[in-house]
């Protein structure tokens, strides 16, 4: 376990404006004056500190929320745009052009999958999905040309480990980025510090927590965030998917109640899979030993947050899964509906939902079943009393 605390890390941040205010005030500009008009040529190429040019580029609340972020993940930098998605595809894409390979985790978030293997293969990018939890295999995989090692820490939807700083070497050795989505467990894990080059976040989830919100985050170090938003070259800069500064405000408040929730998440979800586990449901939970990366996961945790809140359990069939979401949302367990790191239950079918970009048959070979409920677990107070409901759930279900 790892002694780094990124909520102490967040906290120690001056985040007061100009006025003392104790909230960063809201920069609602586009564009930005400068006093000499020198400052102005010297800020489009990176040669100024402390002036503002352009928001599709940089703004004050924005970067804002950058510093907390870059705090929590320990790494230099952080650039804030406006979704998940959007991080994952500029940060991709920073990185490779046509001829070029990407390696990925076979299990991914359906989005990331179909991006890789759809849309970049227009553009002359070829990925190949292999399981990450065969480092062989993975090193079998890397090619000549392969630019990106590509993993979410936990995957989506079966909740299996990464081994990243065994990837960081593999990738580093061939010349290649490690490149980690870490939405499912921000502060539990620092992806950055265990030796991922960039860590991509869908802020949608836990980050902000609120459900009322697509955004994302890309966390790296000045030379790579600074690339990102060169005038010339930058991804960023050039495909503009920036954050509106508004919702950075509204994010960089919810960020500092974070490790609280993380903490109240994973209790949750330890809770129930020790209840699942009791009453013989088949589920996934890396916070118990008979996970198959337990050791793994206790080996690259930051200490105190848990092990997660994400949770799921297998009802053999999608019909019977199905069946047993709609009597837990009448019952009030929580909501039907994809997404996860709300403040309430969401249970969604992976296979029909958020995983269904990915071909019937690569599903198999993941180890994914048609009736897997994948459950983001809420903040509940009383979750032994949440529990009996998704128990009385599978009861009925079965009568
Ligand atoms: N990464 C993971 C692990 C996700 O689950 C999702 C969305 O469900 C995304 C990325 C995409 O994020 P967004 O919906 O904010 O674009």
């Amino acid at each position: 376990m790892n002694k780094f605390d990124p909520a102490t890390a967040i906290q120690r941040l001056d985040g007061r404006d100009a006025n003392r205010g104790v909230n960063p005030a809201i920069c609602d500009s586009a564009t930005f004056t400068f006093p000499e008009a020198h400052l102005m040529t010297e800020t489009f190429h990176g040669e100024t500190e402390g002036y503002f040019l352009y928001s599709r580029h940089w703004n004050p609340s924005n970067l804002a929320l950058c510093q907390a972020l870059a705090a929590m993940e320990g790494t230099e930098s952080a650039w804030v745009t406006g979704s998940g998605l959007a991080a994952i595809t500029t940060a991709l894409l920073h990185e490779v052009k046509s001829g070029d390979h990407i390696l990925s985790s076979m299990t991914t978030y359906g989005g990331t999958f179909a991006f890789m293997n759809n849309w970049l293969k227009k553009f002359g990018v070829e990925t190949t999905f292999v399981n990450f939890q065969d480092l062989d295999a993975v090193k079998k995989a890397i090619r000549p040309n392969t630019k990106v090692l590509y993993t979410e820490t936990m995957n989506n939807p079966l909740l299996r480990m990464a081994n990243i700083p065994e990837l960081a070497k593999m990738a580093h050795a061939a010349g290649a980025k490690l490149i980690v989505d870490n939405t499912f467990t921000p502060m539990i894990f620092s992806p950055c510090r265990l030796g991922a080059d960039v860590t991509v976040y869908s802020m949608t989830k836990f980050v902000n927590g609120k459900n009322d919100c697509v955004a994302g985050a890309i966390c790296g170090s000045n030379e790579y965030i600074n690339g990102l938003i060169d005038v010339n070259n930058g991804t960023a800069m050039l495909l503009g998917p920036v954050l509106d500064p508004m919702r950075s405000s509204s994010i960089l408040k919810n960020v500092h109640t974070l490790h609280i929730r993380m903490q109240q998440h994973s209790k949750n979800a330890m809770y129930l899979a020790t209840r699942f586990k009791e009453v013989g449901f088949k589920y996934n939970y890396p916070g118990l030993p008979e996970h198959p990366d337990y050791q793994l996961t206790c080996s690259m945790m930051n200490e105190g947050y848990g092990f997660g809140g994400m949770i799921s359990i297998d009802m053999g069939t999608a019909d019977k899964a199905s069946k047993i979401m709609e009597i837990m949302q009448k019952k009030g367990v929580g909501y039907l509906a994809v997404s996860l790191g709300y403040f309430k239950t969401l249970f969604s079918n992976s296979g029909k939902s958020t995983s269904s970009e990915v071909p019937e048959d690569i599903q198999k070979e993941m180890g994914m079943s048609e009736g897997l409920i994948r459950f983001s677990v809420g903040l509940d107070n009383d979750i032994e009393a949440t529990f009996q409901l998704i128990k009385e759930s599978v009861e009925e279900c079965n009568r």
